[in-house]
Parts: structure tokens; sequence; C-alpha cells
């Protein structure tokens, strides 16, 4: 989508570090890290939150879910632990309207869902 932050990184005109890339995701480093991992992983196609998820974006949905899980693979956090986190509007704090999912660890997070 024209101006989107996340577009826009997806499509390679802002530069982000690459931890993950296949056909319908990307995920890259957060430039603001809230942990010694956090890798934000997008669907590539943009969809602005969940309540705009569509039928059609399933596999999409499906792909996110399966790549976080690659990711804290790849960043060697899966015995120690992990947290997805995904903020859906103003209450919850989005600042970017484009689907992400915060992969967070590296370190014991405390007993809040944040
Ligand atoms: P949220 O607040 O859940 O919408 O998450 C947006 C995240 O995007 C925040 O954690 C920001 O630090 C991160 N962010 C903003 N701009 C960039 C950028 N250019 N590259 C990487 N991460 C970014």
């Amino acid at each position: 989508m024209n101006g989107c932050l996340f577009c826009r990184i997806a499509a390679g005109e802002i530069p982000s570090t690459k931890v993950y890339e296949d056909e319908h995701v990307l995920a890259f480093r957060d430039i603001a890290p809230q942990a010694p991992v956090h890798v934000l992983v997008i669907p590539k196609k943009h969809v602005s939150g969940w309540y705009d998820a569509q039928g059609e974006d399933d596999a999409s949905l499906a792909r996110l879910m399966r790549a976080a899980a690659k990711v804290a693979q790849m960043e060697g956090i899966v015995q120690s632990g992990f947290r997805v986190v995904s903020n859906c509007g103003p209450d919850a704090q989005q600042t970017v309207p484009h689907l992400h999912l915060h992969v967070l660890g590296g370190r014991a997070m405390a007993g809040e869902m944040a």
C-alpha cells in the first residue's frame, strides 16, 4: 500500500536487517528492540490488522505464524522460550498499520502480557 512503512520495507525501498524471507513473508529486526531478540514478521501483502484479514489471506496468515516459529528456531530461542505479540488498534498501541508479529526472546519476560 502506498506510503505504508512495512510495505516499503517489504519492497526494499527502506532498508531493514533481514532475518528470514520467503515468497509471502518477511522477517526483520525491530529498530527499537525490547529484548535481545526482537524480530518483526510481516506478510508482504498489505493487511492493516487482524480485523482487516479476509478469507483469501488465510494461507498468508498461516505462513506468518510458521515464519515466527522458524525465526525463533533460527535465533536459537526455542529452548529458552519466546513470546509472540501482535498489537491491534489504538489501545494495544499498534503504531504501524500493517499486520505484524513481534517475536521476542533472549531474556525472561515479566508476567504481564506485554
Ligand atoms: P507496533 O507498535 O506493534 O505497531 O510495532 C511497530 C514496531 O515497528 C515497533 O516495535 C517499532 O520499533 C518498529 N519499527 C518502526 N520503524 C521501523 C523500521 N524502520 N525498521 C524496523 N522496525 C521498525
